[in-house]
């Protein structure tokens, strides 16, 4: 393979001239090409063969693809054969096309490429932007070597639904949570310029509403009014358009009625006109066929019409485009300039990645097997991810070598795939340090790793053991896309053992692998500690034994509220008041469960550490705050415990009297604090008016002069306040 320099400009391919401005270029080419071309760059196809496509790639009929396994039987994940045909594909359109135009290259690169991190949830846990820029970059760096240039992430969705199975590719249930992490994977993603040949482009995806989809069932339809949406659901996307995501996907879902496909409000008022996106908006698989089946559009040519005037740039794998627009522009039914704007999103995104310049793959022939450097990162991101959530004094363990016997237990022992989580298209398994290893590597002798699965002997282990390590939780296969459950207990037959085990009265740590909130009302009653840890990727075994053996301190937070049963579906931080229901903190008041306490089992933003901190009393610098000023807020934290710690200072806020109903409690910012032992620090938060805004009854964006009430604690549900006044003075 060889390195292909640009094909300089010549008189026929002027838009080869990188000196000029992007949208010179896309003019320049745009008027070379006939309409059948430009039809061409909206289609993407699920799986190119460069060889049984070679024709269609070089009429110009084929934009972009998803996969590339190549013809039939090849397999993409061995080695070398998915940059094979990403570059054969692409010598067809660069060098064998009329007008030379790159394809582009899309993949689900979502947690890692090679080198897999923790699922999105997990890295959401770790509140912390900068880890998710770090992965960002990685997963890209590995990514283009096989010449990949765009990748479906991040996900967005606002997701407060734990049956629903993608809740694991999401960063949570928190719009500012979820805007700032996402706006870190987009910086990693795609760097400061989207061309640096070690980058992607980004996605943000699914827009808008998927996270409501009906019982949790994927793919189902929402019931949603424009304000929710505005006031939670569009504003990580908010958040991920101004931090320059390149391009958005529509979801698979309508919005009372309207497909997403097919909703021009929400994708062309709201994205394109409203936000000013310039990016390219990407149909998710097939969803512009679907417009058929969800029976708003009679064929596959009407779905054609509907996604073009809805602001669907390029069409994901139905054909739709492909084989209905260039007749439909002849015959009148759709403007051209529809399909004009269309193709220059398209394109604008080709020349803002420099494939006319570097079509092919960056570092031919480099491997982008884990190494120690992504390693690094990937262990740090594990470890960031690790929310512990009950310790009655059994974690750390001693990590010296009288420190005790120790049994390691359960599904996730010795696994490679299943500690990888959903999404991995790239990772592999025997890439994957698992806890059976980690921990006989680091305790010898002392740890007895009992096989996969739990057993009887497992119990006359746990009798001997001074402490049993139990890993329970799902399988990423029960969690992802079309993975929903009806039930969001542990999978049959875990807490059988958790409760022989924890009969014998010695110390059992629970450690917990899953995709989702998890009921584990029972695990935090009968277990001394407990850790969530998700799906944490290739370092699994290494960020365990260092978070258990504490040579580092938990300090990952719950991104998403953990119930009490599957019954209390839905709750989250972001419940608003009702007529009878005016604080989140007060059980059983009128219209809620009489079967039931309906406080969360474990709230957003909770996490433990090896410590204990301390909060006083937050103070603002005036009592008073100007619209377009602001006022600082501050909080003395104090560790009081013996070990140093990473503390999430959490910043919530409520708008006591607003045009509409907002939420009791929402997150607004937070701090991360390293503090050292019996270490107090002062937590400053700047806070402007702007952080109350809100879209009021005519969906509009307003601030409410009156009170606002500040609140800070280590999570959702343990906080003091302060009032201030918002004032316009103007
Ligand atoms: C998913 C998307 C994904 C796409 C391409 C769809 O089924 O909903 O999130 O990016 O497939 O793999």
């Amino acid at each position: 393979m060889t390195d292909v320099t640009a094909t300089p400009p010549t008189d026929e391919r002027p838009w080869l001239d990188a000196s000029l401005p992007v949208e010179e270029r896309i003019d320049l080419l745009m008027t070379a090409m006939t309409l059948a071309e430009k039809v061409g760059q909206t289609h993407q196809v699920a799986n190119i063969d460069p060889d049984a496509d070679a024709a269609e790639i070089a009429s110009g009929r084929i934009s972009s693809s998803l996969y590339a396994s190549g013809p039939t039987g090849g397999n993409e994940r061995d080695e070398g054969v998915l940059v094979g045909n990403i570059d054969a594909a692409q010598r067809h359109a660069v060098e064998g096309s009329r007008l030379g135009i790159p394809l582009l290259f899309g993949r689900d690169v979502i947690h890692g490429h090679r080198t897999v991190c923790p699922i999105p949830l997990g890295i959401a846990a770790s509140f912390d932007p900068d880890v998710a820029e770090e992965i960002g970059e990685l997963a890209a760096r590995e990514a283009v070597v096989d010449g990949v240039a765009w990748t479906f992430a991040p996900m967005v969705d606002i997701s407060e639904e734990p049956r629903w199975g993608r809740v694991a590719e999401s960063l949570g249930e928190t719009p500012v949570l979820a805007g700032r992490v996402a706006a870190g994977l987009v910086r990693g993603f795609q760097g400061d310029d989207v061309s640096d040949p070690d980058r992607l482009a980004a996605c943000a995806k699914h827009f808008a509403g998927y996270g409501l989809s009906a019982g949790g069932r994927d793919y189902d339809t929402v019931s949603v009014g424009e304000n929710t949406l505005r006031n939670l659901h569009l504003r990580p996307f908010k958040w991920a358009v101004d931090a320059g995501v390149t391009t958005v996907m529509a979801a698979f879902n309508d919005v009372d009625g309207t497909p997403m496909h097919a909703h021009e409000h929400l994708l062309r008022d709201v994205l394109k006109g409203e936000w000013g996106f310039d990016g390219m908006v990407v149909a998710d698989w097939n969803g512009v066929g679907q417009l058929v089946n969800a029976g708003v559009a009679a064929d596959l040519r009407e779905a054609a019409v509907l996604a073009i005037r809805a602001g669907v740039d390029l069409d994901m794998c139905g054909g739709a485009y492909l084989t209905h627009l260039e007749e439909l522009v002849e015959s009148g039914e759709v403007d051209v300039a529809l399909v004009d704007d269309a193709v220059r999103r398209v394109l604008r995104l080709k020349f803002r990645l420099g494939l006319f310049e570097r079509p092919y793959a960056a570092r031919p022939g480099a491997s982008n097997a884990p190494t120690a450097e992504s390693r690094a990162v990937a262990l740090r991101a594990a470890q960031a991810a690790h929310v512990l959530v009950k310790n009655d004094g059994v974690l750390p363990l001693d990590a010296s070598p009288d420190g005790g016997s120790v049994l390691l237990s359960g599904a996730f022992v010795d696994e490679g795939d299943a500690l990888l989580g959903t999404w991995v298209l790239d990772g592999r398994g025997e890439d994957v340090v698992s806890p059976g290893a980690a921990m006989r590597a680091r305790l010898g002798d002392r740890v007895t790793v009992a096989d996969g699965r739990f057993s009887d002997v497992t119990l006359q282990q746990a009798r001997r053991a001074q402490t049993s390590v139990l890993l329970l939780g799902e399988h990423p296969s029960r969690s992802g896309e079309a993975q929903s459950v009806t039930d969001i207990g542990l999978p049959h037959g875990q807490l059988d053992v958790l409760r022989a085990v924890a009969r014998l009265g010695k110390q059992v740590v629970a450690v917990v692998y899953t995709g989702r909130p998890l009921d584990l009302s029972e695990v935090l009653d009968l277990a001394d500690a407990v850790l969530v840890v998700w799906h944490p990727g290739v370092e699994a075994g290494n960020a365990l034994v260092s978070v258990l053996l504490g040579d580092i301190e938990p300090h990952g937070r719950l991104p998403m509220t953990f119930l009490l049963s599957t019954g209390h579906i839905p709750t989250s931080t972001h419940q608003r008041p009702t007529g009878r229901l005016i604080r989140a903190d007060v059980d059983h008041e009128e219209g809620r469960y009489i079967d039931a306490l309906t406080y969360p089992r474990l709230p957003f933003g909770f996490g433990l550490s090896y410590t204990s901190v301390e909060y006083g009393a937050p103070v603002v610098s005036s009592p008073t705050l100007p619209v377009g000023g602001s006022v600082t807020l501050t909080v003395t934290v104090t560790n009081a415990g013996d070990r140093p710690c990473r503390e999430v200072v959490q910043l919530y806020f409520r708008d006591p009297v607003a045009e509409v109903t907002r939420p009791l409690v929402e997150l607004t910012d937070w701090a991360l604090v390293d503090l050292e032992p019996g270490q107090a620090r002062e937590v400053t938060f700047d806070v402007d008016a702007e952080q109350t805004a809100y879209a009021g009854r005519d969906l509009t964006t307003r601030v409410d002069e009156g009170e606002i009430v500040l609140l800070t604690g280590p999570d959702s549900a343990r906080l003091q306040s302060v009032s201030i006044t918002v004032r316009n003075d103007s």
